[in-house]
């Protein structure tokens, strides 16, 4: 592909997350259409439906009339490629009748802030891994030991735990502060009541494109296979509430009351050029976890903290390049042992931290417990996220002139109900 500026009358900005180079997947509804598949370019979506219906792409126009993208998904990366390439294709051409017919234009070019953007996956399963080291050194060395911040098992194999679906929402969603049992240090007993240490974890996801069988594993050559796309992740977390209930099986209710997700699927294919050398793993791993080639990802990252009437605070920017982990790696350990996945599975990376204090992804470790508080624009305190505070994560490629991105993760927290 030549990077020449490829669409005029659809002024695409140097700075767009949805450059010619991206065309990522979404579901989107707006006052006269319930569920269409779309794209994206610039500040439009693209209503892919509209663009099958009037014979631009070669595919049944159905599956772009569904509430999700799994049915999509499940044609295949053949297919699915394909699509991708021929909506870059459309896009490039600047004659198109696409372009010049003006109520054609309309029906499959609308503006991104005029449309709802929507849960783009049916999930069945979601998995979160805890697979950034600076994150799990830091967690370990506050918690635990310094001397020994990592598990024994740690360096060895990706650790994670299943989380639950249900309750993952689409950017733009709020909830209301979870309530749950606490142990204060100085009490005897626990108590019930609202969190008071709601934290953030900024993370990516992958979406499974392809299904396997109970029994089949998925090795590290094959896993890009079964991986459709990438989207931004907030792993919302009580600290309060996780801290008294994980041990000995992990996070539970300190996790399960929502999860954040942004609606864009970014493929696979639009994040390659963006690949970098991963990780020296030392000790060796075993022969499964092994892999070929660099296949770890520079996708840039950033958090935002926004109170009630107030404006947007960098908390941090961190990188998905600091994982230790590789979602090859993270999808060959999940299938080692036969369990099976489906297409529309939700694998989350676990906080994203880097090695300094600017970069770390979630608030325990930018306030280290509490006990540096963040100053905001407004001179207001934070040691955790406040009723009505607005987190935004974002994450984007850059390399040369080309650039593409995820759009947002965003989500508020409302007073407990
Ligand atoms: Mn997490």
């Amino acid at each position: 592909m030549t990077n020449k500026n490829v669409i005029t009358c659809l002024d695409v900005s140097p700075d767009s997350d949805f450059s010619i180079y991206n065309i990522p997947f979404g579901i989107y509804s707006d006052t006269s259409i319930t569920n269409h598949a779309c794209s994206a370019i610039g500040d439009y979506i693209i209503d892919l439906y509209e663009l099958a219906n009037n014979g631009f792409l070669k595919i049944n126009k159905d599956v772009f009339n569904l509430p999700f993208l799994n049915d999509f998904i499940q044609l295949g990366k053949p297919i699915t490629n394909s699509i991708r390439l021929n909506i870059i294709d459309i896009l490039s051409d600047h004659q198109s009748e696409l372009i010049t017919n003006t109520q054609l234009f309309n029906l499959v070019f609308k503006k991104q802030n005029q449309v709802n953007l929507l849960l783009p996956v049916r999930i069945g399963d979601y998995t979160d891994f805890y697979s950034s080291i600076d994150h799990a050194q830091n967690i370990g060395t506050m918690i635990r030991d310094p001397k020994n911040a990592l598990m024994p098992n740690w360096k060895h194999l990706p650790v994670a735990y299943h989380g639950r679906a249900s309750s993952i929402c689409v950017s733009g969603h709020s909830f209301h502060r979870p309530k749950g049992q606490q142990k204060p240090a100085d009490s005897e007993l626990p108590i019930y009541g609202p969190t008071k240490l709601l934290d953030i974890e900024l993370e990516t996801a992958f979406v499974i494109g392809k299904s396997t069988q109970m029994g089949d594993s998925v090795s590290t050559d094959q896993a890009d296979d079964y991986i459709f796309g990438m989207v931004l992740f907030n792993d919302w977390s009580a600290r309060d509430i996780q801290t008294w209930e994980y041990v000995p099986l992990g996070p539970f209710l300190s996790k399960n009351f929502a999860s954040t997700i942004s609606p864009w699927i970014i493929t696979l294919e639009a994040l390659e050029p963006f690949r970098v050398k991963g990780y020296e793993q030392e000790p060796k791993l075993l022969p499964y976890l092994q892999y070929q080639g660099h296949k770890n990802i520079d996708i840039q990252l950033e958090v935002y903290l926004k109170p009630q009437n107030g404006s947007d605070n960098l908390l941090c920017s961190s990188n998905y390049k600091y994982l230790y982990y590789t979602m090859e790696q993270q999808l060959a350990h999940h299938t080692v042992n036969g369990c099976n996945i489906n297409v529309g599975d939700l694998m989350a990376s676990g906080t994203i931290s880097g090695p300094n204090p600017s970069e770390y992804g979630s608030l325990m470790e930018l306030t280290w417990r509490g006990t540096k508080p963040i100053i905001l624009n407004d001179g207001s305190e934070r040691k955790f996220v406040n009723d009505f505070d607005t987190i935004t994560l974002n994450g984007f490629c850059k390399k040369n002139n080309l650039r593409i991105g995820f759009g947002s993760c965003k989500a508020t927290v409302l007073p407990s109900n």
